[in-house]
């Protein structure tokens, strides 16, 4: 027997009795790394060995345990022939049978006429009961073992029952005694359980299958506060002292005076808060969040302009070629009457002119370049770095972030742009170590886009309406299923609905999926968008950013297949015009329930963060935009939608935490959750 301390559960699980090499490796199979990860590990549910069974009341393909004497051991010498240990009790008989168990040792757990316990699945074999490889063989004094409820946790070959539980119960039963960093009366204010007896808990009852009991919730908690902590740890290390940057605004407000609209009153307050930011001496460390089309470009423009102005040199990323084109050519119209030199940096720039843009950004020549993540490569320096800004981010996580603001250097502030949509509840985890703008109107030019469903087996009354738009010179997204995996799969039906429209409109359809190259796929869009075609039928593959002014219809085949919030994102490709836009779900038959709630939804609004959180209700958690395209599983535990009183308990406990998070206090909460060595990278 071992005594646990509290360190050791950050050793490797091979410190445990019983753990070699080859379990080890079973065990990291199923994530189980270190001794906290057993504890981590929680059982799905239990099995009960309690009830001693007599032979005649076995329940056949049932886990029963029984207390019988062995009387008959048979070890045939013909290979393939399973040993056989017959045993009764006073109410019948039963085979129990191994195949492949060596007979000095089955000779040792069934001693002839004695009584033993044996728990295993029941089978009926020829008029016999019997049980195979059974889960438990014990004597009578070491029962109390076997008659118990025992905890089923998700396995892996290799690794039976009875082996884990020799493992983990070195563990889970004697957990060490922790200080715990909540207090005893904070724990039951809020009808929590301390440290220790939860894991206890978690492990022997089954509460681990209940999200609302005492200890479930805890486990949670905790989890949300290391995630809350590592955030908030991020934010003091990147929110450094920095030169404030100085600037009068004179020529973002001679842009702003040139515009063809007025900007809207939420651009005019993030811009605001922008300039503030970089007129701080702390780095700017800022996401603006606005839906599709709320104006976001303009508002990064605008303050790009005054840090230029402050003689600092800016960069601008886009997720891809197409996108940070467009940023390109809107910055050289905005910029036109400056003397801003501004250029263009992408993997396909040719090999001369991307010597002199490296020339040119190391030597201070360059005001602000645009490209894609092409923009990052260690090669290229500049002279003087002020104002990263990065659109469409929601490929990054939080170490990739902290790697970004590190990129620029002391006095560079960082401003990433997203129109993905996070719930309320979801806002601190995701972004908790960057401070938030929010662009929350439209502006007013723009014209609501007509959202209609209709079954797909009408598609045939679509034709005519088609037919009108391409008359009047209107460009129309034609968006088929996908099944994201699988890009053979997208691309047949893509390409079966390409040929189709193709022969009812010939010469005017182009198709892009996913298995194109970067390339091909350029090729097709810059066509739609220089008006070649007037159909583009494609996957998914075409992002957000994307501004397609004159495309003012799109059609979404098989919409249940995607979340409302990704209904709500394809649909914000079209209505960029000032032309009346629409966008029709085509459904299968048979809508369910949840299906026409959904169209409701988006049919009544256009407000992405009320459409995001009416998603998270009606698919949950997992199935969120944003959490999957992140890449990145936030929790284990805790559901945003089941938890959300815990995330706002865990943020108003952590906004009011005044000690330092480094302080040993956290230590073990950040190590449990494999979060320590994120905080712990080097200083930024
Ligand atoms: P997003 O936030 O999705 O990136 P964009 O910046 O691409 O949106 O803006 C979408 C379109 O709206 C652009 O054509 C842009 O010129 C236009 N726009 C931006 N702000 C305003 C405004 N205040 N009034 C009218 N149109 C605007
Ligand atoms: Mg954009």
């Amino acid at each position: 027997m071992i005594l646990l301390k509290k360190d050791f559960i950050f050793q490797d699980v091979n410190k445990l009795d019983g753990v070699g090499q080859k379990l080890s490796k079973y065990l990291k199979k199923k994530k189980i790394e270190k001794i906290k990860d057993i504890i981590l590990n929680l059982p799905y549910s239990e099995t009960n060995r309690t009830r001693i069974f007599k032979i005649k009341e076995l329940e056949i393909g049932k886990i029963n345990t029984i207390k019988v004497k062995v009387k008959k051991l048979n070890f045939p010498r013909i290979r393939n022939l399973p040993n056989k240990i017959t045993c009764e009790d006073e109410t019948g008989k039963i085979d129990i049978v191994y195949f492949n168990s060596r007979e000095g040792y089955l000779r040792k757990i069934f001693p002839y006429d004695q009584w033993v316990i044996i728990s295993g699945k029941v089978n009926y074999f020829r008029n016999k009961y019997q049980m195979t490889n059974p889960d438990y063989v014990t004597e009578l004094n070491n029962q109390d073992y076997v008659l118990q409820n025992i905890p089923k946790y998700n396995l892996t070959k290799g690794i039976n029952e009875k082996k884990y539980r020799a493992i983990s119960e070195q563990v889970t039963k004697k957990l060490p005694k922790i200080n715990d960093w909540l207090s005893e009366d904070f724990v039951k204010s809020h009808n929590l359980l301390n440290w220790n007896e939860c894991f206890q808990r978690l492990h022997t009852t089954d509460e681990s299958k209940d999200i609302k009991s005492k200890s479930f919730r805890r486990l949670v908690f905790d989890e949300i506060c290391a995630n809350f902590l590592t955030l908030s740890e991020n934010r003091k290390r990147v929110k450094k002292t920095k030169v404030s940057k100085s600037f009068s605004e004179s020529t973002s407000k001679k842009i702003i005076a040139k515009l063809p609209f007025n900007l809207t009153q939420s651009q005019k307050i993030v811009l605001e808060d922008i300039n503030q930011n970089l007129r701080k001496n702390e780095r700017m460390f800022r996401i603006i969040q606005g839906d599709v089309g709320s104006g976001k470009t303009i508002v990064s423009l605008l303050s790009i302009a005054n840090v230029i102005e402050a003689k600092y040199q800016c960069a601008l990323m886009g997720p891809t070629e197409i996108l940070a084109q467009q940023h390109f050519d809107l910055a050289k119209k905005i910029f036109d009457n400056t003397n801003f030199v501004v250029e263009f940096l992408s993997g396909k720039t040719d090999t001369n002119k991307r010597k002199i843009i490296l020339d040119n950004l190391k030597n201070g020549k360059i005001d602000l370049i645009i490209g894609t993540h092409a923009l990052f490569q260690k090669k290229i320096t500049f002279k003087k770095l002020g104002f990263v800004i990065i659109d469409e981010q929601h490929k990054f996580g939080v170490k990739q972030r902290s790697e970004l603001a590190r990129k620029g250097g002391d006095n560079c502030d960082v401003l990433l742009m997203s129109a993905t949509p996070i719930p309320r509840t979801m806002m601190m985890s995701l972004y908790g170590d960057m401070d938030i703008s929010k662009i929350t109107e439209k502006p007013i030019s723009r014209k609501k886009i007509i959202t209609l469903s209709k079954p797909e087996k009408k598609t045939d009354e679509l034709w005519i309406f088609i037919k009108k738009q391409i008359k009047e010179d209107n460009q129309i997204f034609w968006v088929c299923p996908l099944i994201e995996e699988s890009k053979i799969l997208d691309y047949a039906s893509a390409k079966k609905k390409y040929d189709l429209i193709n022969k009812k409109f010939p010469n005017k359809v182009g198709l892009i999926h996913g298995g194109l190259s970067k390339e091909e796929k350029n090729n097709v869009l810059k066509k739609f968008l220089n008006k070649e075609l007037s159909i583009l039928v494609s996957t998914t593959v075409i992002e957000v950013g994307i501004d397609f002014p004159n495309a003012n219809l799109i059609i979404i085949e098989n919409a249940n297949k995607f979340g409302l919030a990704q209904l709500h994102q394809l649909r914000g490709r079209v209505g960029r015009g000032n032309k009346e836009s629409t966008c029709i779900l085509l459904f299968k038959e048979g809508l369910s329930k949840n299906s026409i709630k959904r169209i409701k939804i988006l049919k009544e609004s256009d407000d992405g963060f009320y459409i995001a959180e009416e998603d998270l209700k009606l698919r949950g958690f997992g199935d969120l935009l944003g959490y999957q395209q992140s890449g990145q599983k936030t929790f284990r535990y805790a559901d945003p939608l089941l938890h959300k009183d815990l995330f706002e308990l865990a943020e108003s406990f952590i906004l009011n935490q005044n000690e330092k998070i480094n302080e040993k206090k956290y230590d073990f909460l950040l190590k449990l959750f494999d979060k320590a060595e994120i905080i712990n990278t080097d200083e930024i």
